[in-house]
């Protein structure tokens, strides 16, 4: 969809590198790397995207979020696709007021200015979402994804453009080197897979390593974690050192010193884990299981 030219603004071809740069003179605004501004610049890959989402299939009722819009690429595509409501989180102020004009005239584009981590939650309570999108900025891409299901945003899928290196780490399998504290967090959360990855080259400016786009089904309520909070904290110790066994790691957490080292072995134990085990050889399920017994034995204390 191209821009809808008024008298200031110039007219965005979604796809052309001189475009964007001639958007970003108007604005006066130039690229910032640290907030992963490289844009899509793509149609095939957006089209890709967003058939991946699967909008026909969603029957619940609720707007689509997508995070990180940039200059509107994908929520044009969006509104196009569908006639829900499409909100937008976006950091850059520049781009907030660029994704006004552009959209002006939709009265189903709420475009929410500020870090989508701070912004979101209050809008999840309201008025949840049915789907999530974004080609994330890779520099908090992790942050933004493990905000998004610690919090347990009840939508039926997410699906996000990453780094390579960190969807590996969102699909890690057991006892391989991605596979980590995040990732436990993450796969006890939702289902996730892999849909395929882009060159650096459909992206404007063109990133040095490639990208992959990831499917995640939230499954908040066939994995109960009663609190996000001790889970955290226990992975936290048992990942403190990938190499020591988990009797030295653990053995250094509150839970060893409140319950006494044997004690929580023996509840490591009856989880289906062992303390001479390293902290990347146990599933996603045993530390759960872990982690809500010792959330009952912790219950009220800090
Ligand atoms: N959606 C556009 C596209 O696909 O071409 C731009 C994607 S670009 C990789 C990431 C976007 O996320 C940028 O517009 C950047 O300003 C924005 N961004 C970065 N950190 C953010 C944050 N914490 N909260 C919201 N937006 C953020």
């Amino acid at each position: 969809m191209a821009l809808v030219p008024d008298a200031n603004t110039p007219i965005v071809n979604d796809d052309s590198p001189r475009d964007i740069q001639r958007t970003l003179e108007h604005l006066g605004a130039g690229l910032k790397k640290r907030w992963g501004q490289n844009f899509l610049i793509d149609r095939n890959a957006r089209r890709r995207i967003v058939e991946t989402l699967g909008l026909e299939a969603i029957q619940s009722e609720g707007p689509l979020w997508e995070i990180g819009p940039g200059l509107g690429a994908m929520t044009a595509l969006l509104l196009e696709r569908s006639n829900r409501q499409v909100v937008v989180f976006e950091l850059d102020y520049a781009f907030v007021r660029f994704l006004r004009e552009r959209f002006g005239n939709s009265e189903r584009l709420t475009v929410v200015a500020g870090d989508v981590c701070d912004t979101f939650p209050p809008l999840s309570a309201q008025h949840a979402p049915v789907a999530v999108l974004g080609n994330l900025p890779y520099s908090s891409a992790g942050r933004i994804i493990g905000a998004l299901l610690s919090l347990g945003v009840p939508c039926e899928r997410m699906v996000f453009t990453t780094q390579r290196e960190l969807t590996e780490r969102l699909v890690a399998a057991p006892n391989t080197p991605a596979y980590s504290a995040f990732t436990v967090m993450c796969q006890l959360r939702a289902d996730i897979r892999r849909v395929r990855d882009f060159p650096g080259g459909c992206f404007y400016p063109a990133p040095r390593v490639s990208s992959s786009v990831v499917k995640l089904q939230p499954r908040y309520n066939t994995r109960p974690i009663t609190s996000v909070a001790v889970l955290q904290e226990l992975l936290q110790g048992a990942f403190a050192a990938r190499r020591k066994t988990l009797r030295n790691s653990l053995g250094a957490t509150r839970f060893a010193t409140v319950l006494g080292r044997s004690r929580l072995e023996e509840l490591l134990r009856a989880a289906g884990g062992a303390p001479e085990r390293r902290p990347q050889e146990l599933s996603p399920e045993v530390y759960r299981l872990l982690a809500n017994k010792l959330a009952e034995l912790f219950a009220g204390r800090r």
